[in-house]
This record gives structure tokens, C-alpha cells and sequence, in this order.
């Protein structure tokens, strides 16, 4: 690891598709571990509650910036993936990074992940890919932790456990957090700045979704949220305001599955509509079959994500056709 990147002049760090807290923390904390020097690229844009972040302002979002990003991927000598475990999860980038053939890292903790990265560091274990990347930092002498590194590694630590409500009951997440502070972390910031900076109109798209358009189906112990494109409009959807909003209905005492899908208007170009779907189970409930047989997707065994290209309508009925099937 330590050769691979003192040997390196141009490294890119690619993180995945719509970003969240672990993917960025991962990503701007190895950015600011590196000094500042690699290129931060992720495929679309990342939600503006976390433009506080040290370093989101030196982040290129591919969609916004194809051909400068083209050129920085084609130049790199050094890639190191963060958050993801197959080249597609970065769309269209994922074949441009593979086109080059210099060194790849992978840091990541999903299942599985795809043989295309030279030196892995996979724990499906590890609450978080920001996990990984602390441990990377401890073990490798290149550059001492510093407060930026820090805030970003918890912002990661904490967005992917929900606040240290799940994959978080390994003892060694809190001997980092307790080194993350000691790096000067002011946590409570950090929480109030991702969860506490909402639109109004955000938290009244969140009670629409969760008073008319929450179904339950009782004997499977199943809930599903569906917004159109048009229902976004109303609320004024910005990218991330619907983030969170697929546990909701985790909090009902009988219910241990949830199912959120999102539309997304065709692009100029194409004929079809988007539909987002997330999935979310809670114990010895794996969702990521269903996700991966069903919907195009795969992920965590209690957190997975797929899309189906065509109408709410249709995703609806392809849901109603399969959960028997694989839901207990
Ligand atoms: P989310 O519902 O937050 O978009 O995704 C939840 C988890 O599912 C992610 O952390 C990721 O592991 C996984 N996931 C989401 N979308 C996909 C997808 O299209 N393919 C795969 N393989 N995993 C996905
Ligand atoms: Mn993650």
C-alpha cells in the first residue's frame, strides 16, 4: 500500500453513485491523508448536506464535468475505490477507470466484491468503508491523522450506522471513535450538520410519503413507499431529501421490511423513467437476493438497492409478483 502510493504522481479516488455519508468521508479523508494531491471523482452529485465537508468543494462530479474528468482518468497512474465493490457501481466511469491499466485499490466493506482491483482491502465486517480507511491510516506510515481527516472518518462512521444504531456493535468502533475525538472531532457539529439542516419542505415530503403513500402488506411483515417524479416536484426534491426515509417504517413494531422506490424522469434521450428502489430488513431477513434477482441491484444482507427502468406502476407490480417469494 505505502509503495503503491509514494510511487504514484497522478491517483484518483472514485467513490459510488449517489454518494452518501461513508462514501464521501471515505473518499475526502483519503484525499486529505494523501495531502491534498489525488483527484476526488465521484459519478453524480452528492446531497448539499455535506458540502461542509473539508474538501467537498475540491470534488469533480463526473455527470457536471465528463470530459475534465475523462482527461484526469486517462492520466492517473494510481486509482484507489472507496465504498463500492464492482465497477459499475461508478456507471460509466467504471469502464474509462478499466481502460486504464495502472494499479487499483479497493477499500471497501460489501459482499463479494468483483476481481478488478490489485491490492483489496475488503471487510464485509467493518461497520463502514470509513473504518477500513482509519485502519489504513494507523497501520501505514505516509501522514499522521489530522483533524480533517477525522471529521471526515466519523461523518462516515456515523451516517453508515445510523448513528451507531446498527452494524455497530464491534467494540473496536468505539476505540476509534474515542481516537477520532482525541483528534479534535466536535461530533455533536457533525450530527447537527447532517441531520439537523433540512428544508421544511424535505420534512413535509418525509410526513406525505409516510401519511398517504405507505402501504403495509401485514402478512409479511412488509412496508412500501412509492414518489413519483410529480410528487418530488411538489416538495421541491433535492438530491438526499429522501435519504433515511426507507427506515421509517422499520420503527413499526411488526413490520421488519421496507421497501422505498423513487422515480426519476427520463433523461432527454431515453424513453423510460428510473425507478430507484431501496431495501431494508432488520435481523435474519436478507433483502440483497431479491434486490440482485428482481431489481438489477445487490448490497448488504439488511440494506440493499436496485432500479428497474419503467413506471412506478410497473415496479409495483413486479414487487407484488415477487416478495412472497422471497421474503420469510
Ligand atoms: P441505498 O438504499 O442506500 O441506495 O443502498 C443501500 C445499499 O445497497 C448500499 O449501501 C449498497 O450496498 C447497496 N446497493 C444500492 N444500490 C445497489 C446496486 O445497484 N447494486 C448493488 N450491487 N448494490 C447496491
Ligand atoms: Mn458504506
Amino acid at each position: 500500500m505505502k509503495e503503491l502510493l509514494q510511487n504514484a504522481q497522478h491517483i484518483v479516488i472514485f467513490t459510488h453513485m449517489a454518494p452518501d455519508g461513508d462514501a464521501m468521508g471515505s473518499a475526502l479523508a483519503l484525499y486529505h491523508w494523501l495531502g491534498g494531491k489525488p483527484e476526488v471523482i465521484v459519478p453524480n452529485a452528492f446531497p448539499a448536506f455535506f458540502n461542509w465537508m473539508p474538501g467537498a468543494d475540491r470534488i469533480h462530479v463526473y455527470e457536471k464535468e465528463k470530459a475534465a474528468c475523462d482527461t484526469i482518468i486517462a492520466a492517473a497512474d494510481l486509482f484507489i475505490c472507496t465504498d463500492f465493490n464492482d465497477p459499475k457501481r461508478i456507471g460509466p466511469m467504471g469502464d474509462k477507470m478499466l481502460a486504464n491499466p495502472c494499479p487499483k485499490i479497493l477499500i471497501d466493506h460489501h459482499l463479494n466484491p468483483t476481481d478488478f482491483a490489485d491490492e483489496v482491502h475488503s471487510h464485509p465486517e467493518a461497520s463502514s468503508s470509513c473504518e477500513i480507511v482509519y485502519q489504513i491510516i494507523r497501520t501505514t506510515p505516509i501522514n499522521p491523522m489530522n483533524l480533517d481527516i477525522a471529521t471526515c472518518l466519523y461523518t462516515g462512521l456515523m451516517t453508515d450506522t445510523g448513528n451507531f444504531s446498527f452494524n455497530s456493535t464491534r467494540a473496536e468502533l468505539y476505540d476509534i471513535i474515542a481516537e477520532l475525538l482525541r483528534a479534535g472531532v466536535q461530533k455533536d457539529a457533525i450530527y447537527d450538520a447532517v441531520f439537523n439542516q433540512y428544508s421544511e419542505h424535505r420534512v413535509r415530503l418525509t410526513g406525505y410519503a409516510l401519511y398517504r403513500k405507505m402501504r403495509i402488506y401485514p402478512e409479511h411483515h412488509l412496508a412500501l413507499i412509492t414518489l413519483s417524479a410529480d410528487e418530488l416536484d411538489q416538495y421541491h426534491y433535492q438530491v438526499g431529501d429522501t435519504e433515511g426515509l426507507v427506515n421509517m417504517p422499520l420503527q413499526i413494531s411488526d413490520v421488519y421490511y421496507s421497501v422505498f422506490m423513487r422515480e426519476e424522469r427520463a433523461k432527454p434521450g431515453t424513453p423510460k423513467s428510473r425507478i430507484r428502489i431501496s431495501f431494508r430488513s432488520q435481523g435474519d431477513r436478507p433483502v440483497n437476493i431479491w434486490a440482485s434477482e428482481v431489481f438489477h441491484g445487490g448490497g448488504h444482507a439488511n440494506a440493499s438497492g436496485g432500479e428497474i427502468f419503467g413506471t412506478i406502476g410497473q415496479a409495483v407490480r413486479l414487487f407484488e409478483q415477487t416478495y412472497k417469494t422471497y421474503l420469510k
